[in-house]
Order: C-alpha cells, then structure tokens, then sequence
C-alpha cells in the first residue's frame, strides 16, 4: 500500500534463503490490488533492519537453518526503494528468475555429485563393476550434454540478450541430473546411505547423503519442475492450455 512517500508493507513471505544473513530483501508487493494476477505488482528493496520485520529460521530435513520465514509488520519503505516502474514488478522478478534457472542450470552441482559417487564407489570397492561402470558413464556423459546446453545459454548472457523460457530446460535437465547422481550415491553406498553426515566407509570418511539433501531442493526452487514443464509446454511448445 502506498501512503505518501513511502509503502507500507504488512505480509509475511516464506522460504526467503539466507534472509538471516542479509541486510536486504525484494519484495514483490501487491500495490493494485483491483489489477489481476502478475499486474499490480511492485518490486521494493527492503532493509531487514526496518522496524516491524522479522526473520525466524526453518530448520531443513539436513538440521541446516538456511531458509526463513520473513514477517513483515506495517514495515515502511521510502518509494526510492521502488525498483522499476510502479506495478511493473513481475517483468523485474522474471528477468530475474531467467538468472536464478541459468545459475541452477550449471553443471557444477551434478559434477560436485559425480566426485562423491567417484569416491564412495572406490571406498565400496565398485569402480570395476561393469554394471556400476555402465550407469557411472552414462550420467557423465548427461553431464557433458547439460555443460554444452548450459555453454549455448551463458553465451545469450555474454550477448547481452535477455534468456528465451527455454532456459526452463536447462533448470530441469540440471536439478533431475544432480538428483539421479545423488539417488546412485545412496545405492552405491548400500547400508551406509542409512547414516546422516560423515562417516567411516571402507577406511575413508565421506558424507554419503549430503548430495541427496541438496539435490531434492534444486527441483523446487527456482520455481519447480513441475511449473517449469508448464512453462515450456505454453511459452516453447505453445501447447494448448
Ligand atoms: C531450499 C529452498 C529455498 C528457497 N529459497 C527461496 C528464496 O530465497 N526466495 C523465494 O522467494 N523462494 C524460495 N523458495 C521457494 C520456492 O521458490 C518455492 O517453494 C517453489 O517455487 C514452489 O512453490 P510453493 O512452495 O508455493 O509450492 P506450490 O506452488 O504449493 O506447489 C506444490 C506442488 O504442486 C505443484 N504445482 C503447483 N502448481 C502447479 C501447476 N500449475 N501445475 C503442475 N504442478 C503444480 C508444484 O510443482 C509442487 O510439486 C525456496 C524453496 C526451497 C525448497
């Protein structure tokens, strides 16, 4: 709600990472409320120090507090703070979240899982498995394809060229990539998997189930797969809805 010059926030946003280290948010606030969906949305840059917020931790499935829930509380911010034009909000928040899927859309967290199951398949004694080898290819080979698709969409960033709703592809391929690694990783490691952080496998410490935890976020956020799908059957496909 806007009142003179300032907005007044009242609202309470869930799943904000990080926010328990940040000094600042964005906030996408309704400021038309007559507008229908994604119209009559600001985009506001809140300092988490203003009076009325209120950041309280959740504790993932991992014991990590990473993410929290932000209350806000008739919490005032200065209209410079406005970024954008007023109600154009939702245009800044998908330019942004085409940055966050080509930021998840990097190989690294797929090879990051392919080194542990490296390392948890030479503790277990499996790397001259032919049928482990076969699966272990396969995946690094998906990884060489995911890098080559990620590389096509860092060269329309280095352009200068705003992201297509294909990069919705690159989100998916990613993140069921990384989870699949993670799934092996537990299979790899037979009865261990049971065990949470690190422990002694075949005269080495490795924490077998640290992927699987960060993999099965990855599919949720950033918008999840399921709402990427739908994003490439309408936007890419132009699939009736
Ligand atoms: C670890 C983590 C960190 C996060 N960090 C942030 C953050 O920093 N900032 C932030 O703003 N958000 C963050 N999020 C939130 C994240 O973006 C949302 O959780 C995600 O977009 C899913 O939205 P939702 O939780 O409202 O699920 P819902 O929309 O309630 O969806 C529930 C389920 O229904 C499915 N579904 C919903 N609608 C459809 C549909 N139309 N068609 C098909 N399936 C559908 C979904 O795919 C999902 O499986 C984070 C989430 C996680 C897990």
């Amino acid at each position: 709600m806007a009142d003179g010059e300032e907005f007044v926030i009242n609202g309470q946003k869930i799943w904000t990472t990080l926010a328990q280290d940040a000094t600042h948010m964005f906030v996408l606030a309704r400021t038309d409320k007559a507008a229908k969906k994604q119209a009559g949305i600001s985009f506001l840059l809140v300092d988490l120090a203003s009076p009325g917020v209120r950041v309280r931790p959740i504790r993932d499935l991992a014991g990590h507090e990473e993410f929290n829930e932000v209350f806000f509380d008739a919490v005032r911010v200065p209209r410079e703070n406005l970024v954008g034009g007023l109600n154009e909000g939702w245009n800044i928040a998908k330019a942004l979240l085409g940055f966050e899927r080509i930021h998840i859309g990097s190989p690294k967290m797929p090879q990051y899982a392919l080194g542990i199951l490296t390392r948890v398949a030479g503790l277990r004694g499996l790397q001259a498995d032919p049928a482990w080898q076969e699966r272990y290819t396969a995946l690094r080979m998906e990884i060489e394809d995911l890098a080559d698709t990620y590389a096509r969409f860092v060269e329309i960033v280095k352009r200068g060229e705003p992201l297509p709703p294909e990069v919705s592809m690159l989100k998916i391929l990613a993140t069921e990539l990384f989870q699949r690694i993670a799934d092996l990783i537990i299979e790899t490691a037979g009865e261990a998997a049971q065990l949470h952080g690190a422990i002694e496998l075949g005269g080495g410490r490795v924490d077998v189930l640290a992927p699987f935890y960060k993999a099965k976020p990855a599919t949720i956020y950033g918008g999840s797969n399921e709402i990427q799908r739908n994003i490439l059957a309408k936007n890419v496909l132009h699939l009736p809805g």
